[in-house]
């Protein structure tokens, strides 16, 4: 990110995309763009860039671009997709950008991924092509009429109905196959379940044939990677089929190449945890089943002045457990948040005055911490600055719980005042209760009363803070904060000869 001039704000933005200015040039009418054509347009003062085959003016954003000018002029008249990709693929660019459309690109300039995938997939010779390519309704007729398809070779999946109920059931044959990795939604006449494997993804999505009760049962077979989804049907009707193939139906690709996908979240509360710091509780649809890894974090969507505004947040637990036995499973009904209020935030403004009842968009989880990393360490380091301690608790809960080589668990705690610290008690009654956890303080803008350590992130500090409890003992070190203070810290850590494997720095 980068510093943005007054009055170029993402709500500013907003207000400009509502004037009615002609923002492209344009007068409001649409082109189709040659690849000569966009390549002419690659100056600050002129800039089109295509993302997904749709070309956007994009000079009046430059001084809004939150990450500067210069990323922008990465992509300046080309396809600037996988960019894109890398950086933010959340933000929803289709509506921040929308004023700014010029027209679609004359010729397609990327391959779609799936298609990529697919070719990869029938090269190898696994998969029957007419299948690949076009998912027939025949696939979704019941069992005794036709085995379901297979499109990979370990993922399949089948269904079956009783008088009163429709159960499909996913094979996958993935050993340890959890509830984190099963992500199942059911709205509006419409299923998706998605199992994720790795980095990527199998995906049954259908518009169901008749209407179906909104709870639904989720029983995954850890062993042999099987799922089961249980749905109750709301009239007692025979179904002829499952429903509708819909468009990424029976696909198994990569991960990042989904769009995101979004459920309606009721808020059920919202407490104060510091002066500026709210922990909300968000109530996920009974018709979904969604759990949140440790270390990821999901994507929050709210329509402000009537464009949709996009920021990620790492789900916490909704205390500090001080009893460390086993990991705090997800209850999969609730999801909790601990977010900074920013007085002049255009996001935090509109949560906060959201009221109890209100509904609010989360997406599916991303991110690319893998508790592995965590699971041969005896030190873990856990160093946070701000609200960067809530990827922290989560890390904290499993570390305890379920690291059996574990010896310590350090927290190094950056806020401004004392008053800023999150959890100051807890995280002291747990130091005290338990000998493996020990927390550090450090105030950068201390009042006079305060007598613990004071001072920003520095080389000095981490060589005195980390320290391995013994020789060649395995370390993890995570870092989250701030960009700066991360990228810094990061830095810091690997002068000091910590390796990046043992270091993992929480960014977007
Ligand atoms: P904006 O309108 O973007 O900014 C308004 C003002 O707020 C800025 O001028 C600045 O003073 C301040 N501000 C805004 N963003 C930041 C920032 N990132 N750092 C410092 N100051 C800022 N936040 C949480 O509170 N809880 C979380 O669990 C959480 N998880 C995150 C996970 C990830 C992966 C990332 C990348 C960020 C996370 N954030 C979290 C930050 C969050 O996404 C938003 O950036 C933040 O809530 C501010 O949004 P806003 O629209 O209100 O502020
Ligand atoms: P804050 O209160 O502004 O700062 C917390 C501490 O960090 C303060 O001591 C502050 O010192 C220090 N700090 C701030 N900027 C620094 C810098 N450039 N270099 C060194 N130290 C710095 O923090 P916050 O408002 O809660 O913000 C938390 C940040 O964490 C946000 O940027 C958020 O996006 C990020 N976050 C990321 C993730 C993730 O990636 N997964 C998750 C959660 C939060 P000063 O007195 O100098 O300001």
């Amino acid at each position: 990110q980068v510093p943005l001039k007054p009055g170029r704000s993402l709500m500013d933005w907003i207000r400009l995309t509502k004037s009615g200015k002609d923002l492209t040039g344009l007068k409001g009418r649409l082109m189709q763009v040659t690849e000569d054509e966009l390549a002419k347009h690659n100056k600050k003062e002129d800039c089109w860039i295509c993302i997904r085959g749709f070309v956007y003016n994009v000079t009046p954003y430059m001084e809004y671009h939150p990450g500067g000018e210069d990323e922008l002029m990465k992509a300046a008249g080309t396809d600037g997709t996988d960019l894109f990709d890398q950086v933010h693929r959340w933000v929803n660019y289709e509506s921040m950008l929308k004023e700014c459309l010029v027209g679609r690109m004359a010729v397609k300039p990327l391959a779609a991924p799936k298609a990529a995938v697919l070719i990869t997939l029938l090269f190898v010779g696994m998969l029957p092509e007419k299948k690949l390519l076009h998912a027939s309704a025949k696939d979704l007729t019941p069992r005794k009429q036709f085995s379901s398809s297979l499109y990979f070779w370990f993922c399949s999946y089948d269904w079956f109905q009783t008088e009163s109920s429709v159960t499909i059931v996913i094979y996958t044959k993935q050993k340890d196959l959890n509830a984190e990795l099963v992500i199942v939604d059911c709205q509006d006449k419409q299923l998706r379940a998605e199992i994720i494997m790795d980095d990527h993804c199998f995906l049954v999505e259908v518009a169901l044939y008749h209407a179906v009760e909104e709870d639904v049962t989720v029983n995954i077979a850890e062993k042999i990677g099987k799922v089961q989804i249980s749905l109750k049907k709301k009239a007692n009707l025979h179904w002829k089929m499952l429903g509708q193939p819909l468009e990424s139906h029976n696909t198994f690709i990569k991960h990042t190449d989904r769009g995101p996908f979004y459920r309606k979240c009721k808020l059920v509360s919202k407490t104060e945890v510091t002066h500026d710091t709210k922990l909300f509780c968000l109530m996920l649809p009974k018709s979904t089943h969604l759990c949140v890894p440790t270390g990821q974090h999901v994507y929050l969507k709210q329509i402000i002045a009537g464009t949709e505004v996009v920021k990620p947040y790492t789900p916490v637990l909704p205390f500090l457990p001080l009893d460390f036995k086993a990991p705090s499973h997800c209850d999969g009904a609730h999801l909790y948040f601990m977010i900074k209020i920013y007085p002049s935030g255009l996001f935090t403004q509109a949560l906060d005055h959201l009221q109890i009842g209100d509904f609010i968009s989360v997406s599916n989880p991303e991110g690319n911490f893998q508790k592995s990393q965590a699971e041969a360490s005896e030190d873990v380091f856990l160093l946070a600055a701000g609200t960067g301690f809530t990827p922290m608790v989560k890390l904290l809960d499993f570390t305890l719980t379920a690291v059996s080589c574990l010896r310590t668990v350090k927290l190094i705690f950056f806020n401004k005042t004392e008053e800023d610290i999150i959890w100051q008690k807890q995280l002291e009654q747990l130091a005290q209760k338990d000998a493996r956890f020990e927390v550090q303080f450090i105030l950068s803008q201390p009042t006079k009363a305060w007598e613990g350590k004071e001072g920003k992130i520095s080389s000095s500090l981490l060589s005195e803070c980390v320290q391995r409890s013994r020789k060649d003992s395995q370390v993890l070190i995570c870092i989250c904060g701030p960009a700066p203070f991360t990228e810094q810290g990061v830095q810091y850590l690997m002068d000091l000869g910590y390796s990046p494997e043992e270091i993992h720095a929480f960014t977007a």
